[in-house]
């Protein structure tokens, strides 16, 4: 009963994961999708066919069946439906400053993975990321933006051990990534209905960057402790 109200309560703000006609695809087959996605986009055949008048009718008519669970950064430089060439309904996003992923976020990368039934994860980092300068740089702010930073410092601290003589650009660089495979991290080790669905192999978890200029996307593929996190109960 609890858990039926809960969904209810996310039902209110999330829309109503109806499932439309599409059957749904693997997550190797989602990972591709995307992949041909951002080539479309960086090479200009952008399609765009799913964001005409029809599927924003069929989308509010019969809800979303997204293909993905996305965790991005708030950046206005990396719109993550236009990065994958992606319509309505298409990509099912989170987006907080430096890709993190707290207790509301990692609520619904659950709603999305265990009530939409997305397949795929994917955690975007970006490169020149703000947020992840601010932690390398020691930035000191006021309000909850300390907070920010002190997520994001686990990352800055590893990239630092593995590049001692890093300039700040390798630095950031370096950050970035870590940043990407700590929010992985968190995500894993904060959610165990995320970690029954990517046990059992329905659902897998991906890191990439995207880069500012050329508009690409680097994949990173799986978390490298995945199999060690997902031994937790
Ligand atoms: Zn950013």
């Amino acid at each position: 009963m609890r858990k039926f109200a809960a969904l209810l309560l996310l039902t209110s703000f999330v829309v109503c994961p109806i499932s439309l006609a599409d059957s749904q695809p693997t997550p190797d087959e989602v990972l591709t999708r995307l992949k041909q996605g951002n080539e479309r986009y960086l090479t200009g055949i952008s399609k765009h066919r799913r964001i005409d008048i029809e599927r924003r009718v069929e989308t509010a008519k019969f809800g979303q069946k997204p293909l993905s669970t996305i965790v991005g950064c708030s950046d206005s430089r990396v719109p993550t439906e236009v990065v994958f060439d992606q319509g309505f309904a298409d990509v099912f996003v989170v987006r907080l400053a430096g890709n993190v992923c707290d207790t509301a976020g990692l609520a619904t990368v659950e709603y999305g993975v265990a009530y939409l039934g997305t397949p795929l994860i994917v955690v975007l980092g970006h490169s020149k990321c703000g947020a992840v300068d601010g932690a390398v740089s020691g930035a000191q702010f006021d309000g909850q933006l300390n907070n920010l930073m002190r997520m994001i410092a686990p990352a800055v601290a590893e990239a630092r051990m593995d590049h001692p003589k890093a300039s700040h650009e390798e630095l950031l660089d370096a950050a970035i990534q870590k940043n990407v495979f700590l929010t992985m991290q968190n995500i894993m080790v904060g959610s165990p209905p995320v970690r029954k669905k990517l046990k059992s192999g329905e659902v897998q978890i991906v890191g990439a960057v995207r880069d500012l200029e050329s508009g690409k996307v680097t994949w990173l593929g799986r978390h490298p402790k995945e199999s060690e996190i997902l031994k937790y109960p």
